[in-house]
């Protein structure tokens, strides 16, 4: 069966294109890094300790499981979304990177899901509209869904490759689950990225449409894919042309690369991407490649100045920072770019 879905322009939608035409806009940094420089506990990551103890009970640690935190420490959250969006963001990125019931059920928070994306967007909302009323800028949030930890297209198992961790419709149930939530909590986008494999991204995509016709309310959609080694593919072997042409029928927003590598390594693929791409290009690097220690050394003024090239080039029409970057970078990358003109779409 062929559907064809129609896309009318939400007023955030129609706001954000009148934006991007005028100038380059800026996505926020890493919400891990910034999270890890608050040195939380156990008690603090179910709420036990100092925030609100969580509604939601499991029996594993919580641990190292951010996207609670939404709900245990909302004020570091909305602070976190605030000093991103004060730095000189336009878009700021939920705590939502592993709110489906996939990635959760690592916690035994699958339960929580939907507030985890529904708090999630109102936090970030928050966030932007304390930013807004101090400098009159407008700021959007778009709800972040992440790759998942599992892999709809290779097998996890060297010596069974036919077999999968998870269906194309597990993740199509588990996506509309999570989007259903961001959408309750006022997204003004849905992001898909670091995307390794482009059918968890399909799935991701299906899911949205889904609930849009469901809702009646299309929001914008960010596809943003992950080169994960040398060869320039992504895990599932696709060059960013192969990329584009697998998603292009969901009529993006944005496409565009975001993590795995720096901003060095990342320019000759995001300019193979910007040049087939019939809609904006969203480019956001980690801090370099990590050290020994799993640390980002790349600093401010170095991130930005190979994004300053990426504008300068005419290769970009949003841009910020993925793993590693920190609201010194982002203010450093708003600055850099400032002055250019936006990519221009073939
Ligand atoms: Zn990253």
């Amino acid at each position: 069966m062929t559907k064809t879905f129609t896309f009318p322009s939400t007023p955030a939608e129609a706001q954000l294109r009148k934006l991007a035409h005028e100038r380059v806009l800026v996505l926020d940094g890493a919400m891990g890094t910034q999270i890890q420089t608050l040195g939380l506990s156990e008690e603090d990551f179910t709420g036990q300790g100092s925030g609100c103890a969580c509604a939601h009970h499991s029996d594993h640690p919580q641990k190292g499981n951010n996207d609670l935190l939404i709900l245990t420490q909302p004020d570091a959250i909305e602070e976190i979304h605030f000093s991103f969006a004060m730095a000189g963001a336009d878009i700021v990125e939920t705590n939502t990177f592993s709110s489906t019931s996939i990635a959760q059920a690592d916690y035994g928070m699958e339960h929580a899901v939907h507030d985890l994306n529904a708090t999630g967007a109102c936090l970030a909302r928050r966030a932007m509209d304390r930013a807004t009323a101090i400098d009159g800028r407008p700021r959007f949030v778009a709800g972040a869904l992440g790759p998942t930890n599992r892999t709809a297209s290779l097998s996890p198992d060297v010596n069974d490759p036919g077999y999968r961790a998870v269906t194309f419709d597990d993740l199509r149930v588990a996506y509309g689950e999570q989007v259903r939530g961001l959408i309750a909590g006022k997204a003004d986008l849905i992001l898909i990225e670091t995307i390794f494999d482009t059918l968890n991204a399909k799935a991701a995509i299906f899911a949205c449409m889904e609930v849009f016709s469901e809702t009646g309310q299309h929001l914008p959609l960010m596809i943003s894919g992950t080169i994960t080694d040398a060869s320039g593919r992504t895990l599932s072997g696709q060059t960013p042309t192969a990329f584009w042409h697998s998603v292009m029928h969901a009529r993006p927003f944005t496409v565009g690369l975001n993590c795995a590598l720096g901003a060095a390594a990342m320019r000759p693929h995001l300019a193979e991407l910007a040049g087939v791409a019939t809609t904006l290009t969203c480019a956001y690097p980690n801090a370099g490649l990590p050290n020994a220690f799993g640390q980002y050394d790349e600093g401010p003024d170095e991130t930005a100045a190979q994004i300053e090239g990426f504008a300068r080039d005419g290769l970009v029409n949003i841009v910020g920072g993925c793993c590693g970057t920190t609201p010194d970078h982002i203010r450093a990358i708003a600055e850099a770019v400032a002055g250019f003109t936006p990519r221009a779409t073939p």
